[in-house]
């Protein structure tokens, strides 16, 4: 089969590579109807994440129908519709029982690395290295998805894949970084990064009744989507003076409520685990000249307020000003979404009209592009602002 894979960094190719089997009971083959490139997937193709090796597919949006199922699997039956969320979980472990999906105790085969990384295992992740389970992806003619009576999400007729496949992701994590602020009638919330996954965060901040959005970024069609969706904008390339001072001028002295990230790692993370700690010396800033966004966000969130990280974060992030953070009391949240405790609400949302997801996507083009439109998305050509993939 044809499947996008990780050759090194800024090197991915569309190879054949063997079809997945059933290797578990529980396991299902998928055979891929659409796919989607995320922000995540460019960390790995900017060589910000550890522990990739050449070869691996890539890929952790994705949905498609049901071509095999295995013994053990009541769930799923050969034929259905399925979103996979980008999250493997057993289901049964102490955090999924909690759940806790994305820090399931059981679904990383790769323990020791991630161990190595964070201090305990988290979750495996489909097309996302040998730090989280070192599982094909999903930018792939068929995929095999293991636990598959527990997570995938059954799409009824009447749903497009464009419509269904952001459930997988992008909506549940722009959702769970907003449902983390504990939004009130009255919060003002600042978002930085208008990326897909900044989309989705303005469009839950307001469907979880915030007041005020203000968007933070300097790519004008997005800025421009942004503010299509209600949110007051700063492009940080036009305005004098901080962004913090920006958001105070904004609301009166008020200062933001809540602050999401939904930027995440630039340059702060190294394929080399080990020579993190050189690197993080390196990476105290965003780009050249930028302050980080994470710094930014702690700085502008007012006293007793709240700061949501779903930006990815790959190793370590220097000088947080933990000092601001504690003494103004501010609480921060962070994770990789915990995709099925939103699922089946979110698409009980799409269903009855509330939103239709596929709003976000500009481009749409076969796997055999994949490799160009990865560079289309990662730099922002064609006013791309999200791409879907199809077999
Ligand atoms: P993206 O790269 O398309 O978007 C990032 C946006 O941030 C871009 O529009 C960019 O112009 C903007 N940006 C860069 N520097 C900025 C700055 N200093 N200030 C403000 N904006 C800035 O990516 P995406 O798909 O929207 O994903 C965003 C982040 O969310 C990534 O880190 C991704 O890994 C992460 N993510 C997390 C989860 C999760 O489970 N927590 C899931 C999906 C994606
Ligand atoms: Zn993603
Ligand atoms: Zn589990």
């Amino acid at each position: 089969m044809k499947a996008l894979c990780w050759h090194g960094k800024g090197d991915i190719r569309c190879d054949s590579v063997p079809d997945p089997q059933i290797e578990d009971d529980r396991d299902v083959i998928i055979k891929m109807s659409a796919c989607a490139i995320c922000g995540s997937d460019l960390h790995l193709m900017d060589g910000y994440i550890p522990f990739m090796e050449k070869g691996d597919i890539l890929g952790h949006e994705f949905m498609g129908e049901v071509v095999d199922v295995g013994r053990g699997n009541s769930k799923l039956k050969v034929g259905d519709r399925v979103v996979v969320p980008f999250t493997i979980c057993c289901g049964e472990c102490s955090q999924c029982r909690r759940g806790n999906w994305s820090v399931c105790e059981r679904s990383n085969r790769k323990v020791e690395n991630a161990t190595k990384a964070f201090g305990y295992p988290t979750a495996g992740l489909f097309g996302y290295s040998h730090l989280t389970g070192a599982y094909a992806g999903g930018q792939a003619e068929y995929v095999r998805v293991p636990y598959a009576d527990v997570s995938p999400i059954i799409i009824p007729n009447g749903i497009s894949d464009e419509q269904a496949l952001f459930l997988g992701d992008i909506f549940p994590t722009g959702w769970m970084a907003a449902a983390n602020c504990e939004i009130e009638p009255t919060d003002i919330v600042a978002i930085w990064g208008c990326g897909p996954v900044g989309q989705f965060c303005i469009k839950s901040a307001f469907m979880q009744g915030a007041a005020r959005v203000i968007a933070i970024d300097n790519v004008p069609e997005r800025l421009a989507l942004a503010a299509a969706a209600g949110a007051e904008i700063i492009n940080f390339d036009q305005i004098d003076g901080t962004i913090p001072d920006h958001i105070k001028d904004m609301t009166a002295g008020h200062g933001a409520d809540k602050c999401i990230d939904a930027v995440g790692a630039e340059s702060h993370a190294t394929a080399s685990f080990d020579a993190i700690i050189d690197k993080v010396k390196a990476a105290t800033l965003l780009g050249t000249d930028r302050p980080h966004v994470l710094r930014t966000a702690i700085m502008a969130c007012r006293p007793g307020g709240i700061v949501s990280v779903p930006g990815v974060y790959g190793g370590f992030l220097d000088k947080i000003p933990f000092g601001a953070a504690m003494n103004k009391g501010l609480t921060i949240r962070t994770g990789q979404t915990h995709v099925n405790r939103y699922s089946l609400d979110l698409l009980r949302r799409i269903e009855e009209g509330e939103i239709d997801p596929s709003f976000i996507i500009t481009h749409r083009a076969t796997l055999e592009q994949g490799p160009e439109l990865y560079e289309t998305f990662r730099d922002k050509k064609d006013n791309c602002i999200k791409v879907v993939l199809t077999a």
